[in-house]
């Protein structure tokens, strides 16, 4: 479960398109394998697509906890020199 953790950063990364190569590949490896990860892939990219509009499929609380927080710094790391 730790490992997951740390692929949460890549994850959003990757719904971004922003992921390198190499850690793309080894990410991708990951989901094969980890249905959690899938989960935050598909819940991210629903997140993306829907913009709100509806609920994505329901996480583990926990791991809602972890990845709307990578979020939220995330965004905070993207846009938090421009606050209106
Ligand atoms: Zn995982």
């Amino acid at each position: 479960m730790s490992k997951c953790d740390k692929q949460i950063q890549q994850i959003c990364d990757y719904v971004d398109g922003e992921l390198d190569g190499a850690l793309c590949a080894e990410l991708e490896a990951h989901l094969k394998e980890c249905r959690n990860c899938r989960l935050m892939v598909d819940s991210l990219k629903q997140t993306v697509v829907l913009c709100r509009e509806g609920k994505p499929e329901p996480l583990p609380k926990e791991l809602e906890a972890k990845l709307s927080d990578a979020l939220r710094r995330r965004w905070e790391k993207k846009f938090g020199g421009k606050k209106t």
